[in-house]
């Protein structure tokens, strides 16, 4: 429930970080992750006046909901943004913060946030950002975080003209990346908006890495599927990661990335992916 354009029930928190009353209903809601792994923290920093920032909602990982300005007031999450002829979204938009820690980088065996954090496998998405040439390691979004932030846009569209939905990186390309590939933007506008994407070819798809291991004797491996062999032989029983499939091949890394023969590789079954369920 919604009155006086606040949530009823869910804790609000006042930040000072705010513009005057929006000239018009909003219009559009802002998609942006946290960059962190703590909703008190988020809130704590959003309501900081030397943070300069902040958002109408944060959503933790577990689904809880804390509103920091009223949805008729602007607060400061866009910046500087630009989108289908509109510009300056912070006039016209709801911005809502997901906690999650962005973009991994893999340690070893371990995929670990800008902050130290490392994330389990499970929750590990492998997939290009729309402004990157390579793919990354993002954290995937949580099964309740989704259902929360639906639940919420649902209500919102029937208080407010909501047409839009966008990712802050849609709206201020270059300068951000949230909330990034692993946010299934596309399958959210269809259930809330009823509508595809702006461009249809680019599809919400992650790709898991999977874990395999050399089952041949010996086994050359190659810089690409045509090309020379590269060093000598992974030896049976060595374990890899299998990166992407492509024509009878795997892109395989071990300490580092060449093409074996696949069918001299098995495949261990991945950890079922319960948060991923969404992106079907
Ligand atoms: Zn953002």
């Amino acid at each position: 429930m919604i009155s006086a354009h606040k949530l009823l029930d869910i804790p609000f928190h006042a930040s000072p970080n705010v513009g005057g009353v929006m000239q018009a209903s909003p219009s559009a809601v802002v998609i942006h992750y946290t960059g962190n792994e703590s909703l008190s923290g988020t809130v704590n920093w959003l309501c900081d006046p030397q943070a300069r920032a902040s958002a109408h909602v944060v959503i933790g990982e577990q689904g809880e909901l804390v509103q920091l300005v009223p949805f008729n007031h602007v607060a400061w999450h866009a910046g500087k943004s630009q989108f289908q002829g509109r510009s300056n979204f912070n006039r016209f938009s709801i911005g809502i913060e997901l906690v999650n820690p962005g973009k991994l980088t893999r340690v070893g065996e371990q995929y670990c946030a800008w902050f130290g954090k490392a994330y389990p496998k499970s929750r590990v998405v492998r997939a290009k950002h729309q402004h990157a040439s390579e793919t990354g390691y993002w954290c995937a979004y949580t099964e309740a975080q989704i259902t929360a932030l639906t639940r919420l846009i649902l209500l919102l569209k029937n208080h407010y003209p909501i047409q839009q939905i966008v990712g802050h990186d849609d709206i201020s390309p270059g300068r951000k990346c949230d909330p990034g590939p692993a946010f299934p933007l596309n399958a959210l506008r269809r259930q809330v908006l009823h509508i595809d994407r702006h461009t249809a070819d680019h599809e919400d798809t992650c790709e898991q890495e999977k874990d395999g291991e050399v089952i041949a004797s010996q086994l050359n491996i190659r810089d690409s599927i045509n090309g020379k062999e590269r060093r000598g032989p992974l030896q049976h029983g060595q374990k890899l990661v299998v990166l992407e499939e492509e024509a009878g091949w795997y892109k395989v890394q071990v300490q580092e990335t060449g093409w074996v023969k696949k069918e001299f590789v098995s495949i261990r079954d991945p950890q079922p992916e319960k948060d991923m369920q969404w992106l079907a």
